[in-house]
C-alpha cells in the first residue's frame, strides 16, 4: 500500500460524462470530491485527438440534443459559444440488394456512378431527418468534457487498481500512475466514504475482481450481465486538392450511416465541423462485427486502411487513399445489453454506486441521467441536501471564472 493517502467524501472513478456529472453535482452540495481518470484527458468516449495540425473526434462525433438533459446541456454550451449546430440530415448508404451476400455481410459495391452517389432517405423517414440538429464543437468535441470538468479536482493519468473497505469505514483506492503522466506529485492512494464507479461495466468487473471489495455477489452478477460492442475508429486525412472536389460535387454527407451488413457503421466529415480546414478529414466507425474480428490485430493501420477501402467502394473512390490515418480501438464503445435501471448500488460493506451509459439505452443521455442519479443516491447516503437541477448547475459553471 502507498504511504501517501488523501481523504475525500467521495471518489469518482472515471472522468467521462457520467463521472463528471456526478462529481459536479456532489461538489455543488459542498462535498469533497476527487475524480480519478486513467487517461490524460477528460470526457471519456467523447474524445478528440490532435493530429497533423488538425483534430479528430474519434469517439462520439456530435451531441444529439433529443433527450431532456442533452438538450439542456446543448443550450448552455451554445450560449457559452462552445458548440454549434452541424447537420440535421443523416444520409444512408444503401447497397444494391443483389450485393448483399447470403451471410448478410455486404459485398463491396461496384464503383459505378449510381452506387457511388449518396441516397438521401426521404423526409418521411424519422431516422434520416432530425427534429433537432446534431451539434459539434469546432475546437473538438472534448470541449464538452472540459466544460463539465471545470473547477473539479481531477487526478489524470491515474488508473484505479483496487477498491477495498477499511475498518475505519472508508473505501481505500490504490492507484497506478500511467507512464506518461508526468505528475509525480499526485498521490497513489485515496480514501473516501463513498465511491461512484463511472466506467463501463466490464471494466468495473475487472477492477472489483482484482481486489477484496467485499461487495455482495448479486451486485457483481448484475455488473457481469452488461455487455458492450467494440468499435474501430479511423481518422483519415486526404490531400488538400480533394477539398475542391467535395465542393464541386456538392458533397453533403456530414453524417453517413451504413446498413447493418456493412463493415462500416458511420462516416463523419470531420473537417466540416470547424472553419479553416486545409484538407478533408473524415472519421470512420466500424461495425461491431468488423471490430470483433480485428480488435486484437497487431497491425491496426492495415485494419484502418481496409475500412478506408470500404468507404472508397461505397461512397467516393478516393476515400481509399488517405494521406495519413490514425486508428483507435474502443473495446467498450456501445452498450449492447444494458442494465434496466439508472444505477447499480450497494451499501455493504460501504456505499458504492456504479453508473454510466450502460444503465440504459440512450448513450450520452443515459450517461447524464445515470451520473445525476448516482450523485443523488450518494448524497442521500451521506446526508447531503437536495440536488440542484443540472441545467442551473451548468449555467453556474459557465458563469464561474
Ligand atoms: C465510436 C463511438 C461513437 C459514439 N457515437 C455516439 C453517438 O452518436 N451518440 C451518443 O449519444 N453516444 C455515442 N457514443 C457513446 C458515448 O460516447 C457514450 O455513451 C458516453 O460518452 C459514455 O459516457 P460514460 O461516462 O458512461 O463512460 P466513458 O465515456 O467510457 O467514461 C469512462 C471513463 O473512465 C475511465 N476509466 C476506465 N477505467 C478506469 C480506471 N480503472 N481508473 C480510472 N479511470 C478509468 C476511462 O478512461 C473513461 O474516461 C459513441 C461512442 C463511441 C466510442
Amino acid at each position: 500500500m502507498s504511504d501517501r493517502i488523501v481523504e475525500f467524501d467521495i471518489a469518482v472513478i472515471g472522468a467521462g460524462i457520467a463521472g463528471l456529472t456526478s462529481a459536479q453535482s456532489l461538489r455543488s452540495l459542498g462535498q469533497t470530491v476527487v475524480v480519478l481518470e486513467k487517461s490524460r484527458g477528460v470526457g471519456g468516449r467523447v474524445a478528440t485527438r490532435r493530429l497533423y495540425d488538425t483534430q479528430a473526434d474519434f469517439g462520439a462525433p456530435f451531441l444529439d440534443p433529443r433527450g431532456m438533459l442533452s438538450q439542456q446541456l446543448v443550450q448552455v454550451l451554445s450560449r457559452a459559444g462552445l458548440v454549434v449546430p452541424w447537420t440535421d440530415t443523416v444520409y444512408q448508404i444503401e447497397p444494391p440488394p443483389d450485393q448483399v451476400g447470403l451471410s448478410g455481410q455486404s459485398l463491396p459495391p461496384q464503383t459505378t456512378s449510381e452506387n457511388r452517389s449518396l441516397t438521401i432517405k426521404s423526409g418521411m423517414n424519422p431516422a434520416a431527418t432530425l427534429s433537432a440538429p446534431y451539434y459539434v464543437a469546432p475546437t473538438g468535441i472534448n470541449a464538452v468534457g472540459k466544460f463539465l470538468a471545470r473547477h473539479l479536482e481531477i487526478w489524470r493519468s491515474r488508473r484505479v487498481q483496487t477498491v477495498t473497505p477499511t475498518d475505519q469505514g472508508y473505501w481505500h483506492l490504490e492507484l497506478e500512475a500511467i507512464a506518461d503522466s508526468g505528475d509525480a506529485a499526485v498521490p497513489l492512494a485515496v480514501q473516501a466514504k463513498a465511491v461512484v464507479m463511472a466506467i463501463p461495466a466490464p471494466q468495473a468487473v475487472m477492477l472489483l475482481e482484482s481486489g477484496e471489495s467485499g461487495l455482495p455477489r448479486p451486485f457483481l452478477d448484475r455488473l457481469k450481465a452488461v455487455e458492450f460492442d467494440p468499435c474501430i475508429s479511423v481518422m483519415a486525412g486526404y490531400p488538400a486538392s480533394k477539398q475542391r472536389e467535395l465542393v464541386q460535387a456538392e458533397y453533403r454527407g456530414r453524417s453517413l450511416v451504413f446498413p447493418p451488413s456493412s463493415p462500416l457503421r458511420g462516416l463523419f466529415w470531420q473537417s466540416s465541423k470547424g472553419l479553416g480546414a486545409t484538407q478533408p478529414v473524415f472519421v470512420l466507425h466500424s461495425s461491431a462485427h468488423f471490430a470483433e474480428q480485428h480488435l486484437d490485430a497487431m497491425d491496426l493501420e492495415t485494419v484502418g486502411r481496409e475500412l478506408c477501402d470500404w468507404a472508397g467502394e461505397a461512397v467516393l473512390p478516393w476515400f481509399k487513399d488517405p494521406e495519413w490515418i490514425q486508428v483507435h480501438r474502443w473495446r467498450y464503445a456501445f452498450c449492447r445489453r444494458p442494465l434496466t435501471q439508472p444505477l447499480l448500488t450497494a451499501t455493504t460493506p460501504l456505499p458504492m454506486v456504479c453508473a454510466g451509459d450502460w444503465c440504459g439505452d440512450r448513450q450520452l443521455e443515459t450517461a447524464l441521467q445515470s451520473g445525476l442519479a448516482a450523485a443523488e443516491w450518494v448524497s442521500d447516503r451521506l446526508g447531503g441536501g437536495p440536488m440542484p437541477p443540472l441545467a442551473s448547475l451548468w449555467e453556474a459553471i459557465a458563469q464561474e471564472k
